[in-house]
């Protein structure tokens, strides 16, 4: 019976201990989300998670070019449509314009 006195009072006191410190944890937890922040913010963007939010800008410097078969144009290999046979294109409007053309001459030959 006494022991359970003891465990009422030891809980009300932590609850009140807690209580008290509720502002100074949410102050705490808010800095260590800044911390977080700074140190996402400093290492750059972790790998893998945001792949399309940087277009480049750094990359493109030491980036293969590749060629369009289509149209000639010149583009990074990340911007690049590419087929599995190899040929490469700027654009889909390229890959389908390279596509329709031996389509339409092999319609027009039968
Ligand atoms: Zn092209």
């Amino acid at each position: 019976m006494k022991y359970l006195f003891v465990l009422a009072l030891f809980a009300a006191v932590a609850f009140i201990v807690y209580w008290q410190l509720r502002p100074y944890i949410r102050g705490l937890r808010r800095f260590l989300g800044v911390v977080r922040e700074m140190r996402s913010v400093r290492e750059g963007a972790p790998p893998g998670s945001t792949p399309q939010q940087q277009p480049g800008r750094k990359r493109a410097a030491n980036e293969k070019l590749l060629r369009c078969a289509a149209c000639g144009t010149w583009m990074p290999a990340s911007r690049a449509v590419s087929l599995r046979g190899g040929a490469t294109y700027c654009s889909h409007t390229c890959l389908e314009r390279a596509a329709d053309t031996p389509r339409r001459a092999r319609k027009s030959a039968s």
